[in-house]
């Protein structure tokens, strides 16, 4: 049996193909514009055209790619390859799997993207080995992927792991999913660049407001970190504050799912211990009588930029 497949992580402004070999390596990597807005057939062309030039460009025969994985934005039905509802492509009710297997002449398997990733994670990353993991995403929300046993959870119609959407904060801050007191709004970096763009209209002389040119608008996750580690107060205080709504979602987690492993990715997970140093003594306290004293492990994502592609490349073992 051929030791290669393909994984595509599939983005609203590149798709990169990798392609990927049995111990889960990039052995060859392939980014094109993904060109919106266009039409979903030129679209699953110009994809099928990207797995045949990954394949090719490696010096590998595409009939030797024993399936493809992608990872997409919007809610996908795994089983079928449907793809529901693409806010950020436009389509409704895309048939991607099943068109690309088409055109490719092989399996076809599609994932959401942010489940793709986590898997990723999972399977070569910061939670490699593990029995049971969860992958927090803190971006502009908070992208989850929850994997027990091996088994990306998915829910009976594909709308797990949306930890991002529990509330924290009952009747609190309003959610573009309808809720009130959701996650995501309090421990988002987006949320953590409010926070900071707040406390600089309050705190004018904070360092924050200089770092960010002046301009409160111009505020982002970093400068909180920036200029807490030069002295500021102010900054301290900020992103204290949102390292405990980080950690409140995160003992969740834990009360729920007791994985071995928590990874968070993000580029504010580039902060290291600084973040997740208060975040396991914060979870700790707050679980030690549900977990009797013995932690899940809590550590940065590993893979960045490869995870889309590789937990998409193992999508056949996800299931
Ligand atoms: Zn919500």
């Amino acid at each position: 049996m051929s030791k290669y497949t393909i994984g595509i992580d599939l983005g609203g402004t590149t798709m990169t193909a990798g392609l990927v070999d049995e111990s889960y390596q990039i052995v060859g990597k392939v980014t094109w514009a993904t060109r919106l807005p266009r039409p979903a057939e030129d679209l699953e062309q110009a994809l099928a055209d990207l797995c045949r030039t990954v394949a090719k460009n490696a010096g590998v025969s595409f009939a030797d790619v024993r399936y493809v994985g992608i990872g997409t934005p919007g809610s996908v039905n795994f089983t079928t390859g449907f793809v529901g509802y693409n806010t950020n492509f436009g389509y409704y009710d895309w048939n991607l799997g099943p068109d690309l297997e088409a055109l490719l002449g092989c399996k076809v398997y599609v994932e959401n993207d942010a489940n793709a990733a986590a898997f990723g994670e999972y399977i070569a990353g910061g939670a490699k080995g593990c029995k049971d993991a969860v992958v927090i995403t803190l971006g502009t929300g908070i992208g989850s992927g929850i994997i027990l046993g091996g088994k990306i959870l998915r829910g009976f119609n594909f709308a797990a792991g949306e930890m991002g959407h529990t509330v924290i904060v009952k009747g609190g801050r309003p959610c573009n999913c309808g809720r009130r007191g959701c996650w995501e709004r309090y421990a988002s970096s987006r949320a953590l660049s409010e926070d900071a763009r707040e406390a600089v209209c309050k705190n004018p002389e904070s360092l924050m407001l200089k770092l960010a040119g002046g301009d409160a608008n111009r505020m982002n996750a970093k400068i909180p970190f920036d200029a807490m580690a030069a002295g500021d107060e102010t900054a301290r205080a900020v992103v204290n504050n949102w390292i405990e709504y980080v950690a409140c979602g995160i003992a969740n987690v834990v009360n729920t799912f007791e994985p071995e492993v928590i990874c968070i990715g993000g580029g504010v997970s580039n902060q290291g211990e600084t973040l997740l140093a208060p975040i396991r003594a914060y979870v700790e306290e707050e679980t030690k009588n549900i977990t009797t004293g013995k932690m899940p492990a809590i550590r940065a994502c590993e893979l960045t930029n490869d995870a889309g592609v590789i937990g998409a490349a193992a999508l056949a073992t996800s299931i």
